[in-house]
């Protein structure tokens, strides 16, 4: 438990899988009560973990009035479910969310369903083999509920402070941030990660062009004032424009590798145009990231595929599998 602003403190809840070492909850006195950031993954040494954090703040999970969910995924919104089921603590998700909360908890298709059919798209469908022979490699429908509350772009008002929400679609289609201006601090999510690029797109019911939604997000961030990260992930920073500007650049430079291996190759499918060009900040080929990793690469590169597409620079022709190639007349620098 950290202290990261006056009256807010930072709980890094741990997660059970190999990926990301911990997930932040953030606890903000509200008076006599708290209300948390974000609710941490469904797991009992996470809920042990804030029991023992709250101990620290003299405070116990009574005392939460609410928790505010920056979006559904499970290493946010499960736990917060988990107490809602416990204590009846109202829990705040953004109204964006409400498609994949209706998926994850209409019929179960399993939640990745929708990569699966994005993989075929792709010319993928070796790995989309490999997928559902994982079988039910999603999220446990258990802890998925709707909130009580859907959260809209307004302001919440603490006992002393006022917290905006701000809608941020890209992550996922209904994440949230928010931003508590006078104290000079963003409650970033998943949006704004200090060290990694968060992944785009990657829900029950992704959206036409989640890359774009994200860039968009990302510059309308861009456009408030400054304030200090408080991210979901890792160690918070002292602005919100830098890591901005650092991801924007990122998503550029990636924006160009993909034009330039269409650009290469010709005529390209997305599973191509993955294997062509390298991942993570290891620069790893293709190849050698896990099954789950090769998924999550072939989507961010049919979301990077997309905005080229919608920008003109790509030429996209339908059909299962889809494939790319240059526009005509367009620039085919960089090959
Ligand atoms: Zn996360």
């Amino acid at each position: 438990m950290f202290p990261v602003a006056p009256g807010v403190h930072r709980i890094p809840l741990p997660m059970p899988t190999d990926g990301l070492v911990a997930v932040n909850v953030y606890a903000i006195e509200d008076g006599e009560r708290l209300v948390l950031v974000d609710g941490g993954w469904a797991v009992p040494e996470a809920r042990a973990r804030l029991d023992e954090a709250l101990a620290a703040l003299d405070a116990d999970v009574r005392v939460v009035s609410r928790i505010l969910v920056t979006h559904a995924h499970r290493d946010h919104y499960t736990l917060a479910i988990g107490l809602r089921r416990e204590l009846g603590t109202r829990v705040g998700l953004g109204a964006g969310e409400a498609p994949s909360l209706a998926a994850l908890t209409g019929e179960w298709r399993g939640s990745l369903q929708a990569q699966r059919d994005a993989l075929l798209d792709a010319g993928a469908g070796a790995l989309a083999a490999e997928l559902e022979a994982l079988g039910g490699a999603g999220d446990p429908p258990d802890y998925y509920e709707a909130p009580d509350e859907w959260l809209e772009a307004g302001r919440i008002e603490l006992a002393d402070r006022v917290l905006e929400v701000v809608p941020t679609p890209g992550h996922t289609r209904g994440h949230v941030v928010f931003r508590d201006a006078a104290g000079g601090i963003l409650f970033a999510g998943d949006h704004v990660l200090p060290h990694i690029t968060p992944s785009i797109g990657f829900e029950p019911v992704p959206t036409d062009s989640p890359l774009r939604d994200f860039l968009s997000s990302l510059a309308a961030i861009r456009r408030l004032a400054d304030t200090a990260l408080l991210p979901a992930h890792g160690t918070p920073g002292p602005s919100v424009h830098t890591r901005i500007d650092e991801l924007v650049a990122h998503h550029d430079a990636r924006l160009d590798q993909m034009r330039s291996a269409v650009g290469d190759l010709g005529r390209a499918t997305a599973a191509e145009v993955a294997a062509a060009v390298s991942w993570t900040r290891r620069q790893r080929s293709f190849a050698e990231l896990d099954v789950f990793n090769r998924m999550l690469a072939v989507t961010e590169t049919v979301a990077h595929l997309t905005v080229l597409v919608e920008s003109g620079v790509l030429r996209r022709s339908g059909g299962r599998p889809v494939s790319y190639s240059t526009a005509r007349g367009g620039d085919t620098a960089g090959g």
